[in-house]
């Protein structure tokens, strides 16, 4: 026979939930008939094709794992997904501030808008974890979680997870963790050829707030401050 014991189901602030990741309100996905989705960069940026192939990769993480593909494009005006380096107010209501504080932010779909902030000290190649720069940041690392975001993905309170609304500078953490793989894959399903073992769907929905972040309407914000020479960065 089972003990009686009790679990208090009032007064508490504990979510009893199997799994962590959280959407935004209302669960805003890309629509059904959109699967492929078009990513391309802001003009003006004159981005490098080392820097455009560090998003090539971020993406192809989600894709391995869901029936999504992205596909680069020129024309930014008719692309699904929008990438910019923005300094200073850049006319979305929410201005950057320079190195650290906020760092970037993405908005959920299907806005399709991707900022991060042209001040940042942005590791593009290299190991980001020999910088001298306290302040270095992996833009890679940075790319997986806010791609998260324009998918539809909230923060998550799993420590390992991409979603995990913080890490430290000067770290490399691109690699989706199951919490970020089952949360993809409850929006799209998964990919019929990813054979990982994250795949069985879950009842949980998304009204958790155990990670504490704040949410600027239907934007999430990464932000970024230093502590203590080693940066501790806020992904709010
Ligand atoms: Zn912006
Ligand atoms: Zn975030």
């Amino acid at each position: 026979m089972n003990s009686g014991k009790t679990t208090p189901s009032s007064n508490s602030t504990q979510f009893h939930t199997v799994s962590h990741y959280t959407f935004f309100d209302g669960k805003p996905r890309w629509p059904e008939n959109k699967r492929d989705l078009t990513y391309a960069f802001q003009p003006e940026n004159q981005l490098s094709d080392d820097v455009k192939s560090v998003f090539t990769r971020a993406f192809a993480r989600w894709s391995t794992v869901t029936e999504l593909t992205f596909t680069m494009t020129d024309s930014y005006t008719d692309a699904d997904l929008r990438i910019g380096f923005f300094v200073g107010d850049h006319g979305d209501g929410e201005p950057f501030d320079g190195v650290l504080g906020t760092l970037a932010h993405a908005f959920s779909p299907t806005s399709g808008r991707l900022h991060l902030d042209g001040d940042e000290s942005w590791v593009v190649s290299g190991d980001v974890t020999a910088s001298s720069l306290t302040t270095a940041v992996d833009l890679e690392s940075v790319a997986v979680h806010e791609i998260g975001h324009l998918l539809g993905l909230g923060h998550s309170s799993v420590e390992d997870s991409i979603m995990y609304p913080t890490i430290s500078s000067r770290t490399r953490k691109v690699d989706l963790a199951s919490d970020d793989i089952q949360g993809i894959q409850e929006l799209y399903g998964a990919n019929p050829s990813y054979n990982g073992s994250s795949s069985t769907p879950s009842a949980q929905e998304g009204d958790t707030s155990g990670c504490g972040v704040n949410t600027l309407g239907s934007m999430w914000v990464l932000s970024g401050m230093l502590v203590s020479g080693f940066g501790l960065l806020w992904l709010s």
